[in-house]
Order: structure tokens, then sequence, then C-alpha cells
């Protein structure tokens, strides 16, 4: 049996929501979905995060802030573009301020459609997020014994 050596902490970043998928990402902390079964803890501050969700379009304004949080994270993370929105600018993709895809800020490794999503469908995407953290942190072990081989 896979061992969790540690927590992966989730953060959430609103990139200019209108709050549909926040309140579908908020139900994982509710006893019914709890995704803590899942040996995920949720975190408010994207600094301590492994897993940042990003919800909404990201617009002029909160491009610069998501750049900010996602270089603020630890160096193995994933990040989720939940909703439409985040995907391909839903219905908002020809506002004036909403003139980039999230992808184009910061790199995303998971998307989850639907406007917005169930919460089944983000839970399912965070267990892949969880399993692809552990890739990638494996992955930089790797890395690390070989620069210290060298
Ligand atoms: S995908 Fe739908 S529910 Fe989610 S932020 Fe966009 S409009 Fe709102």
């Amino acid at each position: 049996m896979n061992m969790i050596r540690k927590s992966p902490w989730v953060s959430i970043f609103n990139a200019s929501s209108c709050n549909g998928c926040d309140i579908e990402v908020l139900t994982l902390v509710t006893p019914k979905y709890d995704i803590e079964r899942f040996g995920a803890q949720w975190k408010m501050s994207p600094r301590h995060a492994d897993i940042l969700i990003v919800t909404g379009c990201t617009n002029e304004t909160t491009k610069k802030r998501l750049k900010t949080v996602y270089d603020q994270m630890a160096h193995d993370k994933v990040v989720m573009a939940i909703g439409t929105c985040g995907n391909s600018g839903n219905f908002w993709r020809f506002c004036y301020n909403v003139k980039q895809r999230t992808d184009s800020v910061v790199p995303i490794d998971i998307y989850v459609p639907g406007c917005p999503p169930r919460p089944e469908t983000i839970i399912d995407a965070v267990v892949k997020a969880l399993a692809l953290l552990k890739e990638k942190k494996n992955e930089t072990k790797k890395n690390n014994k070989k620069a210290t081989k060298k």
C-alpha cells in the first residue's frame, strides 16, 4: 500500500469567477464530500499549498496576482483550472478585460470542465492532482540525486 508521507495542501485562487465554481469547490470541505479522506488538507494561504485551484477567467488585474501566487508556491506544485471560464474563457472571453486564457498566465496541469463542475468531478481531479504531485516530487528527487552524484 502506498503511504502518504505528507498531506498535500490545497488552496484556491479566484481569478474573477462568478462564485459558482467557488461554491462547488467549498463543498469539498463539507462532511458529505470531505477531501481530507484522500489525504489532502485545505489551506487558505497558497504560499503553503502544493495544489492550487484556480476558478474564473484571468483578467488584466488578476493575471498579475495569479502569477505572483504561483511564484510564491513550493517548487513541486499542481495547478487546476476549475470550470469552463478557466479552461476557455467561457462566455466572458469577448469581454474587454478578459484577454488571456488562464494557461497563458501560469501552466495548468489539470482542466476541469463544467459551469460549474459538479463536486464529484472536482474530487476526481483532486485525486488525479495528488497522483501527479507525487510523480513530480519523485522526479525532483531523482534529479537532485543525479545532481549530487556529479
Ligand atoms: S465556469 Fe460558470 S460557474 Fe464557474 S466561474 Fe465561470 S460562469 Fe461561474
